[in-house]
């Protein structure tokens, strides 16, 4: 192995150096806070299965999680109901939009947990009685899968939950077809504060590396979750987890990945390594689009892609 492709050795301000020029895409404007974004953050972090990190320069600014959040939420969900929420939700991709206004036909099933409807539903699936209780569950999960205790940005959370009308239409829906238990109201809150933890791309790529790593944390050492619950998570990624772009990406990068608006990706390497790619402008599928060339890039310079 030699520097090029050693992942402890890899120059990730080089990569980054390669990804700035790129001026293509546009920040979300779902909500003020990530219209606002610095357009120009731009990292790339990695973590490594003997517990190392390393990361680019802007690789400990920080951003909300947004949707890199919904592997772990389903993580969640499979440990506290044993399993059971694989009854409650599909494993299909869907082709269509992160917020597409549909539930799978004949069941009332979300799709699958990496798209909104799956990840509001999987936000009621967690321990706990009443929303409050459960958003403190899902943080708690969360810094265990970041090695660390992460904290809620509340101006995005309050934005979320205020300004996430479709979020809001797919909880009515799934109460209206018996899928969700919870008000649609508090189901909405408290996936609103997942979106809002913060992470930076460092964390983010250890929270990737959990999920590799058969669910074992490997800064901590901790086991997060089972390593059948680890594969499922890493699985959906890889089927689901850029939206109706997962074919596309799995071709291109071969690495199971999570995109989101705040235009951060996790991905897991499985028994490899985690790596983060955020910069906020978005292709037209809601994919970072230096996110996406520097994730094809790594997957072809560390030969990540699974099928390679
Ligand atoms: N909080 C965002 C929403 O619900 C997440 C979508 C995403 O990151 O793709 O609209």
């Amino acid at each position: 192995m030699s520097a090029a492709d050693d992942p402890r050795e890899y120059d990730l301000d080089a990569l980054r150096r390669r990804l700035l020029p790129e001026r293509a895409g546009e920040r979300s404007t779902s909500i003020p806070e990530l219209a606002g974004a610095d357009q120009h953050l731009c990292a790339i972090a990695l973590a490594l299965p003997d517990g190392s990190v390393r990361s680019s320069a802007d690789g400990t600014k920080r951003f909300s999680i947004q949707s890199a959040v919904k592997p772990f939420l389903f993580a969640l969900a499979l440990a506290d109901t044993d399993g059971g929420a694989l009854d409650r939700l599909g494993i299909e991709p869907t082709g269509e939009a992160f917020d597409a206004i549909k539930l799978e036909s004949g069941t009332g099933r979300p799709p699958n947990p990496m798209v909104n409807a799956g990840a509001i539903l999987t936000c009621a699936l967690v321990d706990g009685d009443g929303p409050e209780e459960r958003a403190a569950r899902i943080v708690t999960g969360l810094s265990a899968f970041a090695g660390r205790a992460l904290q809620v940005d509340d101006d995005v959370s309050r934005s979320e939950h205020l300004l996430g009308d479709r979020n809001h239409a797919l909880a009515h829906l799934m109460r209206d077809e018996g899928t969700l238990e919870a008000t649609a109201d508090d189901a909405v809150a408290v996936y609103a504060r997942a979106c809002a933890v913060l992470v930076d791309a460092e964390i983010l790529a250890v929270m990737g590396a959990t999920l590799a790593m058969g669910g074992v944390n490997p800064v901590t050492g901790e086991r997060v979750v089972s390593a059948r619950i680890a594969r499922d998570g890493v699985a959906v990624m890889a089927t689901c987890g850029v939206y109706d772009g997962s074919g596309r990406w799995m071709r291109a990068v071969g690495v199971p990945a999570k995109s989101s608006v705040s235009g951060a990706i996790v991905m897991s390497a499985p028994g490899t390594l985690g790596a983060a790619i955020v910069s906020p402008p978005l292709d037209e599928l809601g994919t970072s689009v230096r996110g996406r060339i520097g994730a094809e890039a790594l997957s072809a310079d560390l030969g990540l892609h699974l099928f390679g």
